[in-house]
């Protein structure tokens, strides 16, 4: 694969081609929720997404403590994604250092230019849809790391390690097998490579020395077409009944088995090093968000109601996280609110059992003026940092009253 500053070069190009824009994982998974929320938050704003769509597609959730934070679709298997809006689009990377990780870079450009162009009637989103756009985006990126191959023995490098990876994923047991099932088209590609040469086919599909994209996904797009399972395929193998065409790639798998069952144990290695990774991140704001839980010391009634509001505050956002069920406060505490009928029986339970919580810490405050005031705030995803904000602040006044008194002390 092409060193990172090349790849990085050609996300650049593909964005400024196709008015797409992109964010790295590594720059809204950090220690820091709140910087990460609004980074996203403004860059899903420049595509034409705004924070209540990304509240009800959960793409962000209320977090403990104030603010939002990101529910990230594939951090662990390194995957991205493409936010389609105002016909712009948001590719959400995993980076650019390791071949993994530049060859999600690719298979996102392709969904950029399959939203740009409509290709493969991208906008109809249905099951078989996805399935040829998922497809078409591993082929894209498939072409493009061969093409991108610096000697024969590098593109000997990258066929095979695009083949083991078909391999494999028909090997394995994957529910959502069918969208990656790339392989007979990729097989397709590389016999039209080889039959018209590797660096004529390269010269075929650059542009003042440069790859031409926009064909690269127009070509493919063909490919696709040609040789993806029809409709009545892939319905027959979603319910799990055999096809011929199916019967035989699994065939041909089967007898390169081992192989891809090596390529499979090495990339589960490398999905484990990254989720370690995530992993000691997220222990690291979690502690962040330990600090900024810690109640308030209750010497006086307005600590005690700002303990009481940001305790609700947490109800809240539990049942957010947890069922993805947003609670108008106002009728949890008049008892209108409704538990929607899609949840599980046990999350009913969960909701009831926090509905009961809320309303108690309110009757036990409603006659307070303060805890008025703040209450209707904290009902409102946008308003609910003033109390935490409050709560910081106190802590801070609690902080520097104790250090005028052992001063005094000390004198
Ligand atoms: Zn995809």
């Amino acid at each position: 694969m092409s060193t990172e500053q090349n790849v990085l070069q050609d996300l650049k190009d593909i964005c400024a081609q196709t008015k797409a824009r992109y964010l790295m994982y590594e720059d809204i998974h950090t220690e820091d929720y709140e910087r990460d929320s609004a980074l996203f938050i403004k860059e899903m704003g420049h595509i034409g997404i705004h924070c209540d769509e990304l509240l009800e597609k959960a793409l962000i959730v209320p977090e403990y403590g104030g603010g939002f934070s990101i529910k990230h679709h594939d951090e662990k298997t390194c995957g991205g994604y493409t936010q389609e809006g105002n016909r712009k689009c948001l590719m959400v990377l995993p980076g650019f250092h390791e071949d993994r990780e530049k060859e999600t870079i690719y298979h996102e450009a392709a969904h950029v230019y399959q939203y740009k162009y409509n290709i493969l009637d991208v906008i109809k989103n249905d099951d078989y849809t996805k399935y040829r756009t998922e497809v078409h985006a591993n082929v894209f990126s498939t072409m493009v790391s061969l093409l991108k191959a610096k000697s024969i023995l590098d593109y000997k490098k990258q066929k095979l390690s695009r083949f083991l990876e078909g391999v494999a994923t028909i090997n394995s047991d994957e529910e959502e097998l069918i969208y990656y099932l790339s392989l007979p088209i990729e097989l397709a590609l590389m016999r039209e490579i080889r039959k018209k040469g590797r660096l004529k086919t390269k010269e075929e599909f650059s542009k003042h020395g440069i790859l031409d994209y926009k064909k690269i996904a127009f070509y493919t797009a063909q490919l696709v077409k040609k040789h993806c399972f029809s409709q009545e395929e892939f319905e027959k193998i979603k319910n799990k009944e055999i096809t011929s065409k199916y019967e035989k790639l699994k065939r041909k798998a089967k007898a390169y088995r081992i192989l891809g069952s090596i390529y499979v144990f090495k990339k589960e290695r490398y999905y484990i090093k990254k989720e370690n990774k995530h992993h000691q991140l997220e222990i690291k704001r979690l502690k962040k968000i330990a600090k900024k839980l810690a109640p308030l010391c209750e010497n006086n009634e307005e600590n005690k109601v700002i303990n009481a509001l940001c305790q609700i505050d947490n109800c809240q956002v539990y049942l957010a996280q947890d069922v993805g069920f947003f609670p108008d406060l106002e009728l949890v505490v008049t008892e209108q609110e409704t538990i929607p009928e899609r949840l599980e029986e046990d999350e009913k339970k969960w909701v009831e059992e926090t509905f009961q919580k809320i309303k108690t810490i309110y009757e036990k405050w409603k006659e307070n003026e303060f805890f008025q005031k703040y209450f209707a705030k904290i009902n409102d995803n946008y308003q609910r940092n003033v109390i935490w904000d409050l709560k910081e602040q106190k802590k801070k006044e609690l902080e520097q009253r104790c250090l005028a008194n052992m001063a005094v002390n000390e004198r």
